[in-house]
């Protein structure tokens, strides 16, 4: 527990800069704190400190400020943050991320110097390796926090300290860590994963910091024991040190299918409409006859995916609300242009009520959680697929980046909750083939049936996992006391 001292800080946690990781990191810190009573601060560069103040962050969590001129690392000014950078941006940003190092470790120091002992643990992002270093000099532990799950997070891990990898047809490829019958391909690698050959700046970066990163003290992993066994027996055996999986990182209410409500930590993000106003629309449908489609926080499709699938929705004739945003090749802040959709489509889908179109930014956990809403198309990032696996919604694929393509594999086969509509922006799709996937998934019966008999096990398996009721606890509280033993006792 930690001490009565009210400036002691039990855990420090540093994520990465980005609202995909910021996010999580704060549940993280909630979750900890909840069944710890831990103080917790969470170091940042000062533009992400900001957004976290404004994320109404709780007062036993403390903000703390590390020195960062984006100007210094060739970024633009005052960019701290992936939010509408540049592939190339990025990349920047993370090489950029070692410069915390130094102002990291005087941070540290001086809380040392303040409490008169080390924090029990450090908490870094799979990005930040060199935090491994840190703790070993202040005489404490890192732990590495991944905010995917454990069968995406050790294929992105193993395609990048395995390069070149061994190639066993012109598309397929072979993962050191998976079973040699799992294979891999090449069109599930974004382009910069394509392009690496073991010597350009991803590489360097990314074979730098998640190696270290496995010197870790552990992992604690966003999953549940229950529904990644395969991923996570893999991933232990890989990163050979132990890993718990305390997932999933959401609102309790979530989980216990009560109301949302507003006291709920949330990503302050204003939607394009109000949570009250889609669940009205939801409350016009039937139980599980709604489509959900989003790709994200920052994803978009191309001018040619958007219409042909808008062509697709209207021709399944299934109901939908779709979060839209200018497609690729324009400011995603720009002003949304009905040009962009079939002439009147948006006009049509209000006054049939079959579509609901959310402009930006929309309350998917309100809509995740609604009994109208039957399937989620989406990018497979790992927040959205815990949010939607959570609330036994199936899932039709669409990964664009990172590891998602890697978690929509598992997602269709290990799971048997999803299928995969299309990958990344290469491809063309067509409006039918949009309709039969969508037709198929929705269906009740057939193989859109039994992919929501595995989404609601999925869900109850979920559920289970944060029981906590006297001596009954679930998988995750299990692993978030062990968890808690391990740094207190270093063992
Ligand atoms: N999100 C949301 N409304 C939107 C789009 C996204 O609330 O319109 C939230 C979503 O609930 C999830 C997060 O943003 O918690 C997206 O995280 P994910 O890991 O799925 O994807 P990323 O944005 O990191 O690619």
């Amino acid at each position: 527990m930690s001490s009565n001292d009210d400036n002691h800080i039990d855990v420090v946690m540093l994520p990465f800069m980005a609202h995909g990781h910021l996010i999580p990191f704060l549940a993280l810190a909630n979750q900890i704190h909840h069944h710890t009573g831990f103080k917790i601060a969470i170091a940042n560069t000062p533009l992400n400190i900001q957004y976290l103040h404004q994320q109404n962050s709780p007062p036993w969590i403390t903000l703390l400020e590390l020195p960062f001129n984006s100007s210094d690392h060739g970024l633009p000014p005052n960019t701290e943050h992936t939010e509408d950078l540049t592939l190339d941006q990025i990349g920047r940003l993370l090489v950029s991320s070692v410069s915390l190092k130094t102002p990291f470790h005087n941070l540290l120091l001086d809380i040392v110097q303040k409490q008169g002992k080390p924090p029990l643990c450090i908490i870094s992002d799979f990005f930040f390796g060199w935090a491994v270093d840190v703790a070993n000099v202040v005489n404490t532990v890192n732990i590495t926090f991944s905010t995917g799950g454990a069968y995406g997070v050790l294929a992105y891990v193993s395609f990048w300290l395995n390069l070149p990898h061994r190639k066993t047809d012109g598309e397929e490829f072979d993962l050191p860590g998976f079973p040699e019958t799992c294979k891999f391909q090449v069109s599930q690698l974004h382009e910069f994963m394509r392009k690496a050959d073991g010597n350009d700046s991803w590489t360097r970066f990314f074979q730098t910091q998640l190696s270290s990163s496995l010197q870790s003290f552990g992992l604690l992993c966003n999953t549940v024991e229950e529904i990644e066994p395969l991923g996570l027996d893999l991933l232990r055996k890989y990163t050979k040190f132990p890993v718990w999986p305390i997932g999933p990182l959401l609102p309790k209410q979530l989980l216990s299918k009560s109301p949302l409500s507003a006291t709920v930590q949330r990503v302050a993000k204003s939607p394009g409409i109000s949570a009250e106003k889609c669940v009205q629309w939801l409350d016009l449908h039937g139980v599980d006859s709604v489509l959900y489609i989003s790709f994200g926080s920052q994803n978009t499709v191309s001018p040619s995916h958007m219409m042909e699938l808008a062509i697709g929705l209207e021709k399944s004739m299934k109901p939908f609300i779709w979060v839209i945003r200018p497609p690729l090749g324009f400011s995603l802040k720009a002003e949304f242009r009905s040009e962009w959709l079939l002439q009147g489509f948006e006009d049509r889908m209000t006054r049939s009520n079959q579509g609901l179109l959310v402009k930006n930014w929309a309350p998917q956990l309100e809509i995740l959680s609604h009994a109208s809403t039957g399937a989620f198309l989406n990018h497979c990032g790992w927040n959205s697929t815990m949010e939607s696996l959570s609330q036994g919604v199936k899932i039709i694929g669409w990964p664009m980046a990172a590891e998602q393509a890697f978690n929509s594999k598992m997602l269709v086969e290990e799971m048997g909750v999803a299928v995969e509509l299309t990958r990344g922006i290469q491809r063309c799709i067509s409006s039918e083939e949009v309709k039969e996937v969508i037709e198929m998934v929705m269906d009740e019966e057939g193989k859109g049936g039994d992919m929501k008999r595995k989404a609601e096990k999925i869900a109850e398996h979920i559920r289970a996992a944060v029981k906590d009721e006297g001596n009954e606890k679930g998988s995750s509280i299990k692993a978030l006391d062990d968890f808690v033993s391990a740094i207190k006792t270093r063992k």
